[in-house]
């Protein structure tokens, strides 16, 4: 497996339209467990990204440097919680691939991990408190238990975003204890994470985008 500095943008570009797409669906969970702005916050920041890939990225060559303008540009966008969280991640995760103008399988392995690590780090958040980090930490794991030797990232990355995806679905039944919706207590129970969903989406879409 081998991403370009040119299709890393891509993928970025391709996370923009998804959370376009589902503007409007993060929005409702928000509604039910916060103040509704999921869905608008996430599109304003990816918005800026966009701005700042077709501008002031077009000739970036180098990953790491794009990821922290991913990380760099969300967070001066996004007013709300998620602002510092995703940047987080991106800005972790480019320390990783610093200097590499192509990212090989094991460099988006370590690139992931440490973007769920550095989610998790600023947040503060467990598993089980309906957050994001019930989305990225069981990708993350699976990442650590398996790519050690592993040639196959492509199976790899499939294996962790199905885990992702279960840990996104198991925060409906969770009762918040960060964040916003914390505030509702056992009364958040039956709406599934807004964040845990976004962060889906981020997932979701990477591996997407290594299968076409
Ligand atoms: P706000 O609550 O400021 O309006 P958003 O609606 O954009 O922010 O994002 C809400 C999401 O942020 C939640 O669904 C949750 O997944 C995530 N979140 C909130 N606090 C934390 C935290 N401490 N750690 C991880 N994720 C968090
Ligand atoms: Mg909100
Ligand atoms: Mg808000």
């Amino acid at each position: 497996m081998e991403l370009t500095a040119r299709e890393f943008k891509a993928y970025f570009k391709k996370v923009i339209d998804m959370i376009e797409a589902e503007k409007d669906y993060l929005c409702e969970l928000d509604r039910k467990l916060g103040d509704g702005d999921h869905g608008v916050t996430m599109s304003i920041g990816w918005q800026a990204v966009k701005a700042k890939l077709d501008n002031d990225l077009v000739d970036e060559e180098d990953c790491g440097k794009i990821s922290i303008a991913v990380g760099k540009t969300f967070l001066n966008a996004v007013g709300s919680s998620v602002g510092p969280l995703y940047a987080t991640g991106f800005m972790r995760g480019a320390k990783i691939i610093k200097n590499k103008v192509v990212l090989n399988g094991e460099d988006l392995a370590y690139f992931w991990v440490a973007f769920g690590n550095g989610v998790k780090e600023r947040g503060k958040a467990k598993v089980g408190d309906k957050t994001m980090v019930d989305t990225l930490d069981p990708f993350v794991n699976v990442i650590k238990n398996k790519y050690d030797g592993t040639q196959d990232f492509l199976q790899l990355f499939h294996e962790a975003v199905t885990a992702a995806k279960e840990g996104m679905h198991a925060t409906k039944d969770l009762a918040s204890r960060k964040g916003r919706s914390s505030r509702l207590g056992e009364r958040s129970i039956g709406v599934q994470d807004p964040g845990a969903t976004s962060a889906y989406y981020i997932l979701a879409t990477f591996l997407e985008f290594i299968e076409d």
